[in-house]
């Protein structure tokens, strides 16, 4: 292969996490492709959670006000509706910063912006319709990528960022442990008059777990179920379906007609796993290809990109000056793995009990530490900051390569 400090950094996958790290590697002045295999990023059942942890990044980038220019609704406070009881649990008036609050964004408007911020630098490339199929794999060292057109592409460093079912991870053999989530998640859509405030919340009632994200003249809504039990939901009847979803959410009956058949309701497959390595030599993994990550809590957008963030902190200075990152590699995973960890546990400790029970229980209570928060208001602060900001929390140190010219 030719002189690989005058390839780019290629990174598969055009999510939260390929798109930071591109715009992360371009600003520091290092020849940065993405490769994205959807013609644009309009895919629905995606996060739309940005927390006050990622909010903060784009305010030390200068770019809080142009990203909250965008459509989206802020969340002050976060809670649940219990047995038909409302509870308050996470407060982000609390937190520091500018942002104290959730933009709720749909996921394609956020990585658009991410995407027009990245190609105010030259060195950015993002191809859409560009699909890694597999490595190019030198003597020593992961060499590049083929495109499923048949393309070989050399790369300085590949940076796997193609999601929780991550082929580039696979290709590269680096071991996995799978952590196992007891849920699945069905996706729907239910119309609903435009409101002042943004309306999203979680209910937990008859035996059922349901979210719903307010997305302005519909919810996008969330049924937890048991996992490998859509099939049992689906034989069940649409009709049975809609009951036992506007049954614990009386605001969705109005409009549950809306789900028309089985066509209208979508499965996802919930996974917890992480990578026990990150990296090989010229190869390193980010972002869901790295850990996948419940929806529980919404986090993995804000984990995909704390990760985004910490990969160019470590690598960039030494790539911009044309230099060896493999050596650098072992230390993404080091840094980030005390919060994967941390937020898994959590995760899993809630797929367990409360998820768990909620789904067991027709008359379900609040757990007692629930009930604690609404006695002390101010300790709301505590799960706004575990939820918000998270922990190992990223600060952007990576260099600005148009400071410097
Ligand atoms: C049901 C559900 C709901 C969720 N809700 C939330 C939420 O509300 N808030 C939150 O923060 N998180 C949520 N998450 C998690 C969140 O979506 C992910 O953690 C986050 O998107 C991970 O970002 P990523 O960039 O690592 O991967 P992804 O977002 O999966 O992005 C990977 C990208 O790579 C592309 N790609 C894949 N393979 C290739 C290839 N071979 N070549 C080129 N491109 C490729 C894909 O098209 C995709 O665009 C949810 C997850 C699920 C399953």
């Amino acid at each position: 292969m030719s002189d690989r400090t005058r390839s780019p950094v290629v990174i598969i996958g055009g999510g939260p996490a390929g798109m930071m790290a591109g715009l992360l590697f371009a600003r520091a002045g290092v020849q940065t492709l993405v490769l994205e295999k959807h013609a644009d990023f309009l895919r629905d059942f995606r996060g739309d959670t940005v927390h006050p942890s990622t909010l903060n990044l784009f305010d030390e980038l200068g770019l809080l006000e142009a990203l909250l220019a965008r459509e989206h609704d802020k969340i002050s406070a976060v809670g649940a509706v219990i047995g038909g009881r409302e509870y308050r649990i996470a407060d982000f008036s609390y937190l520091p910063g500018r942002a104290p609050f959730i933009a709720m964004m749909p996921q394609w408007h956020f990585l658009n912006f991410v995407a027009d911020a990245a190609r105010r630098f030259p060195s950015f490339t993002l191809r859409m319709e560009a699909e890694a199929v597999g490595l190019i794999e030198g003597t020593k060292r992961i060499e590049g990528v083929r495109l499923a057109n048949g393309e070989a592409l050399e790369a300085r460093l590949v940076i796997a960022a193609d999601g929780r079912s991550s082929r580039m991870r696979a290709a590269a053999a680096l071991p996995l442990q799978d952590l196992g989530a007891p849920i699945d998640v069905l996706w729907f859509r239910v119309p609903k008059a435009r409101t002042a405030d943004n309306r999203t919340q979680g209910y937990i009632n008859r035996g059922e777990m349901i979210v719903t994200i307010d997305r302005g003249d519909y919810f996008q809504c969330a049924r937890v179920i048991e996992k490998g039990a859509a099939d049992r939901v689906r034989a069940a009847g649409i009709e049975r379906f809609r009951d036992d979803v506007a049954a614990p959410v009386p605001s969705l009956s109005a409009n549950i007609g809306a789900i028309a058949d089985w066509g209208d309701v979508k499965l996802l497959t919930v996974s917890l796993d992480r990578l026990l390595r990150w990296h090989r030599p010229g190869l390193l993994a980010i972002g869901d290809a790295a850990h996948a990550m419940s929806p529980v809590g919404g986090v993995g957008i804000n984990l995909a990109i704390q990760d985004a963030v910490a990969a160019a902190n470590i690598l960039a200075t030494e790539l911009a000056a044309g230099g060896d990152p493999d050596p650098l590699l072992h230390r993404i995973r080091t840094r980030r793995m005390l919060a994967v960890r941390t937020i898994q546990a959590v995760q899993r400790a809630i797929h367990r009990n409360v998820i768990g029970s909620a789904m067991r229980n027709d008359k379900p209570r609040a757990p007692a530490v629930i009930q604690l928060l609404q006695a002390i208001p101010a300790l709301q602060a505590l799960p706004a900051w575990l939820l918000g900001l998270g922990i190992q929390r990223e600060h952007v140190h990576s260099p600005d390569a148009s400071r410097r010219a």
